[in-house]
């Protein structure tokens, strides 16, 4: 530890805002609690990972590495060991498809308790076991070391999470008589509820660092499309402002705390559907939002060129034990061609996961890969490709010296704040 010079830190995470939101938001002024992060603090267009979706970047995002490494592939995906699909929710009808209780227990409890790799360490049992006290507020992907009982009835198994934790009522780990937060998601409820918690934490100091998790604006943003979901960030600002209320105000909130504010992924508006099972009905295809992928037993490179000239496909991705290629136009190459924002890096990480397809599907522009129930969000928004719009997040710092250029950079810049040391396959980060 550095001693009292250094401040807690609060990551507040919008979930899919994009930088050209948030940066016309602060220049018309209209959000004051964003704005005045944005005065005091630095900011950059930063790069998430692939599959560009929420459970992959979450997984990212609290252990600073790429799917090779925390292993949680897509937000539906094949459990070759247990031989099933894992679906954590792409729409109510694709966890209908999937088993209700079954995709309920993967989300709640197995995405951290068995699906994210071992060999990956999170922010939380970081910081823990070095002393500090982490708390996370409704983030899927929480592993940490205290085991916490449930409040509800019909789930019977304690979740391990970090010793401050917080999970959509279903796990609470102090009792702030914060409102229920499941009862009106398009009015933000949800958030309301993180607000009330985060509100309750910060009045009682009572955490090194937090994971302020607002997911409502993501879910606004795929039914409105991009950059249009203004009353969500509206209320994403309220809930950022109720924070800085609770520390007394301005200048206490930057007195004591330190920021990092970022999203976990882009978002681009989608206008057409495909059905990526056509092409293979002869294998396993789990696709949503704006990713695919293909398990099959037969050769990847062959099966590969179904997707020629295909609208909807903008780049086919798979692997043998040596290299990783890419097809694109027709064309096969290696990922290293690949010229989307950190495509090469993102490329290879996302199949070098044991969890992967043999194929993995990067969506073209405008295009949408329907669920298993066959849902979608045509005439709205979405993500999960390796495209630019998919893949841009804003990163916005206010008291650290790292501004972080990847999500994957966000855990090691928190754990170097409190001179914690990074796992060995965190990036190396640039001090600026
Ligand atoms: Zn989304």
């Amino acid at each position: 530890m550095t001693g009292r010079a250094t401040k807690k830190l609060i990551l507040i995470l919008i979930d899919g805002l994009t930088p050209s939101m948030l940066e016309d938001t602060l220049e018309r002024g209209v959000a004051p609690a964003l704005g005045l992060l944005a005065e005091h603090g630095r900011y950059r267009r930063a790069i998430t990972t692939f599959p560009s979706l929420t459970p992959v970047c979450l997984s990212a995002l609290a252990t600073g590495a790429h799917p090779d490494v925390h292993e949680v592939p897509h937000l539906v995906w094949y459990h070759r060991g247990e031989r099933r699909l894992v679906e954590y929710g792409s729409s109510f009808g694709a966890v209908r498809a999937a088993g209700t209780k079954q995709s309920l227990i993967d989300t709640v409890y197995s995405l951290n308790a068995s699906h994210l790799g071992s060999g990956a360490v999170t922010v939380y049992e970081a910081l823990e076991d070095a002393g500090l006290t982490a708390a996370a507020i409704n983030i899927t992907c929480y592993r940490g070391r205290h085991a916490h009982r449930p409040t509800v009835p019909f789930l019977t198994r304690p979740a391990y999470g970090p010793s401050r934790f917080f999970f959509y009522n279903l796990f609470q780990s102090d009792v702030t008589g914060a409102p229920l937060s499941v009862r009106n998601r398009p009015r933000g409820t949800i958030d309301a509820y993180a607000a009330a918690v985060g509100r309750w934490l910060v009045t009682r100091d009572g955490f090194d660092f937090l994971v302020f998790y607002l997911s409502d604006y993501d879910y606004a943003s795929h039914a409105q499309g991009p950059d249009a979901a203004h009353a969500a960030l509206a209320r994403c600002d309220d809930a950022v402002g109720a924070l800085i209320e609770a520390a007394g105000g301005a200048d206490e909130f930057l007195e004591r705390y330190a920021v990092i504010l970022c999203s976990d992924h882009g978002q681009t508006p989608v206008s057409e559907v495909a059905r990526l099972q056509d092409a293979f009905p002869d294998a396993l295809v789990t696709a949503s939002n704006r990713a695919g992928m293909i398990y099959t037993d037969d050769d990847p490179a062959i099966l590969a060129r179904r997707l020629d000239g295909n609208p909807a496909v903008d780049a086919v991705l798979w692997r043998d034990s040596e290299r990783f290629f890419a097809r694109r136009g027709g064309a096969d190459g290696d990922v290293s061609q690949l010229d989307h924002p950190d495509g090469p890096v993102r490329a290879a990480a996302a199949l070098a996961n044991p969890n992967a397809g043999e194929l993995i599907v990067s969506a073209a522009a405008g295009w949408e890969f329907a669920d298993l129930a066959g849902r979608h969000h045509a005439g709205g928004g979405s993500h999960g490709s390796l495209l630019t719009g998919d893949s841009e997040i804003p990163m916005l710092v206010v008291g650290l010296d790292v501004l972080p250029a990847s999500i994957v950079e966000v855990m090691p810049a928190v754990l170097d704040h409190f001179a914690v040391p990074a796992p060995p396959y965190a990036r190396t980060l640039t001090k600026a």
